[in-house]
């Protein structure tokens, strides 16, 4: 069977180290394997506008900034497809058949549209574009025959609804679309990292990040002023490890040989835990252990991010070759789309008899 990878990331601003774990690391994981036939990583400027609407500036903005995110990290342009998702007119044609095959009480059922409602206090005034955007996706997705889609852990229902966009085509229409399987990550704490202030996400939208292209200072402020245990007053008191934000970051990226490096106190995670909930453990030691972390991991990230910042124009090529090589694939699934529906009038002579 083909293996073919789709995700893609909102420009709405810098990439955070909740997309490097979530999704990113994943991805290059992914794509240096050499077990996937096509890869493509999309740049959702058309998502970022349906809640952006009065901010296209920020969305145009950021769309080279995700690009170079993305190079920063590792993508490969030789071995994936980066390209920007409002230049593939055939998303949206494909979006507007699938409306037909989604109901608005299943649209409103989808906890993650829920809960982006409320995050982002639409309430009443939810933008229509914005509500469809589960169907968007699918047609992101399918567009591509995506069999594999790393993403983060609020995804879930985004590949659960297209899921069913793809099995009604099917049964209406005969065996076209490719059903996709959600890659999470296998460490629990990257499933959905936490912000700095100790809210459930880290999102671009709430201001609560570190992202990729922070400075080794700025990591360091931030890191020194996150959100921790409340009840942890002194020293001596006995912490709180869950729920505790520095944790989950520990969980998410220290290594073994870190401990060696920076805190050879301790052997590794589960000692440290330990000391911090007998007490006797203070939050600046395990801030400054984080944040040697985080600039071990960050630092390499930073110094690629800033050889690409050098090669802008080169940067506009890779997204331009890209865009032209995603739009030759999704021309096709239309046209197989278009095949199935019975809709290409003119390329099938006994369809206007
Ligand atoms: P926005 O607030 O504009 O929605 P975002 O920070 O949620 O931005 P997206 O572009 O919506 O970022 O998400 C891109 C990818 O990163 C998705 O696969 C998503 O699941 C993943 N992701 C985003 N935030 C986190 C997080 N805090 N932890 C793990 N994965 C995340
Ligand atoms: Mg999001």
């Amino acid at each position: 069977m083909t293996k073919i990878i789709l995700t893609g990331d909102r420009p709405t601003g810098h990439l955070h180290v909740g997309h490097f774990v979530g999704s990113l690391q994943e991805r290059v994981l992914l794509q240096n394997s050499g077990k996937f036939d096509e890869i493509y990583f999309m740049i959702a400027d058309a998502q970022a506008l349906t809640d952006n609407a009065e901010n296209p500036e920020k969305v145009r903005q950021n769309v080279l900034q995700v690009a170079l995110d993305y190079l920063a990290v590792g993508i490969d342009p030789q071995k994936a497809t980066i390209f920007i998702q409002s230049l593939i007119p055939e998303l949206f044609e494909l979006s507007t058949y699938y409306m037909d095959l989604v109901t608005v009480a299943r649209v409103q059922r989808n906890p993650t549209v829920k809960a982006e409602i409320q995050q982002k206090n639409f309430e009443a005034s939810v933008p229509l574009g914005f509500f469809c955007y589960p169907v968007s996706q699918a047609a992101d997705i399918t567009a591509f025959h995506a069999t594999h889609v790393p993403v983060g852990e609020d995804q879930k229902p985004m590949l659960e609804q297209c899921r069913e966009i793809v099995h009604k085509f099917n049964s209406v229409y005969g065996e076209t679309l490719t059903e996709p399987d959600i890659v999470l990550p296998s460490n629990k704490a990257c499933l959905r990292l936490p912000g700095l202030d100790g809210k459930a996400k880290m999102s671009k939208s709430l201001g609560n990040c570190i992202y990729l292209s922070d400075d080794a200072d700025t990591i360091k402020k931030k890191v020194m002023s996150m959100f921790t245990d409340p009840t942890h007053i002194q020293v001596s008191d006995p912490g709180h490890v869950e729920g505790n934000p520095v944790f989950t970051y520990l969980d998410a990226f220290s290594k073994p040989e870190h401990f060696a490096a920076f805190l050879p106190d301790y052997a590794n995670l589960d000692e440290l835990k330990a000391h911090y909930q007998r007490g006797g453990l203070g939050d600046m030691k395990i801030k400054r252990f984080l944040n040697e972390v985080l600039q071990s991991v960050l630092g390499p990230i930073r110094e690629r991010r800033e050889y690409w910042e050098a090669r802008k124009p080169e940067v506009v090529d890779i997204l331009k070759e890209g865009t032209a090589r995603a739009e030759a694939k999704a021309a096709q699934t239309l046209s197989e789309v278009r095949a199935a529906m019975k809709i290409n009038y003119f390329e099938n002579d006994n369809l206007l008899k």
